[in-house]
């Protein structure tokens, strides 16, 4: 099918793509394109305007500043994927971005693209919350940092404004006393998870201390689950699997009551890979 039609605009500066947005109810930033022109051409959306964001200067860079890495929005996967800084500062991104897609949508797709459209079952967003990060954004009043806790607000919902621009993302620099796990089940290598788990936690002299376990695939966002990382803190995987309150839905892959089940396995796995020698 194709799409129905629209006008077409390449945004010269951030300011001018923020107008832009302001400018007209039904305006769609355009970044790598994987998952927006899929929904104009299956007609699930119909803007009148599409605001090409790509070439933005400084949009693109990985960087390490105060403890925090930034990502910018306008970041491919595989360069994210690619990064030594991504891969020493930020090892659950690094881990995640693999299980996103295939190379050719990994090589055009984007950080904040990933994270703007907020599909539930989508690896990005859980490492945020999983790391506690942020994201970053600017408006027509200047800038501004949301706690990934607070952005992800419904199914394809998020805290941005209707003409807020998603600038990137920063997540706290690892550790030495840093441990991430993360696993997830798809039906084949590139789909979207059934269920995913991305987890992070600090080692302790015995045992683990601030787990965060984000679950992506069993709601209407990545979910935490508080009560199995309570559990996990005091050592016990069993009471933490038994503490999981997640209640997905039947969907096309598989029933609610499956996807629980499978929960609770990669939780196990998530917590082996927890409680192992920082990865
Ligand atoms: P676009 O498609 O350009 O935009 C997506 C949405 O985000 C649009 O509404 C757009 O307006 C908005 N947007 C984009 N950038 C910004 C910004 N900077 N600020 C505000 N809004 C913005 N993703 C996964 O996570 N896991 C998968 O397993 C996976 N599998 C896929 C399989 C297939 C076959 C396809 C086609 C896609 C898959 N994706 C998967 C999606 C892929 O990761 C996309 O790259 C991503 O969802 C969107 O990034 P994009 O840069 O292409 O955004």
């Amino acid at each position: 099918m194709k799409p129905a039609p629209f006008a077409y605009k390449k945004a010269r500066s951030l300011d001018e793509a923020v107008a832009l947005l302001g400018g007209q109810a039904d305006a769609r930033l355009l970044a790598g394109g994987q998952s927006l022109i899929a929904t104009l051409n299956m007609r699930l959306s119909a803007p009148s305007l599409l605001i090409d964001i790509n070439g933005l200067g400084g949009l693109d860079r990985i960087e390490v500043k105060d403890g925090m890495v930034s990502i910018g929005a306008l970041t491919r996967h595989t360069q994210a994927e690619g990064s030594d800084v991504v891969g020493r500062h930020a090892p659950l991104i690094a881990k995640a971005i693999p299980h996103i897609a295939h190379p050719a949508i990994r090589n055009r797709g984007t950080i904040g693209g990933s994270i703007a459209f907020a599909d539930p079952a989508a690896e990005l967003p859980a490492c945020l919350i999983a790391l506690g990060g942020e994201i970053e954004a600017h408006g027509r009043d200047g800038s501004r940092r949301i706690k990934a806790d607070d952005f992800f607000t419904d199914l394809y919902e998020t805290a941005l404004a209707a003409d807020e621009v998603l600038t990137g993302i920063r997540v706290p620099a690892a550790t030495a006393e840093t441990r991430i796990g993360f696993a997830e089940l798809a039906r084949r290598h590139g789909d979207y998870a059934m269920v995913g788990l991305a987890a992070t936690a600090r080692a302790k002299s015995k045992g683990l201390s601030d787990v965060r376990l984000a679950f992506f695939g069993v709601g209407n966002t990545a979910i935490r689950a508080r009560k199995a990382e309570a559990a996990l803190e005091s050592g016990d995987i069993d009471s933490a699997v038994a503490a999981l309150d997640l209640a997905p839905q039947d969907d096309i892959q598989a029933t609610g009551a499956e996807k629980k089940h499978l929960a609770g396995v990669l939780l196990r796995r998530v917590a082996a890979q927890l409680m192992e020698a920082r990865q």
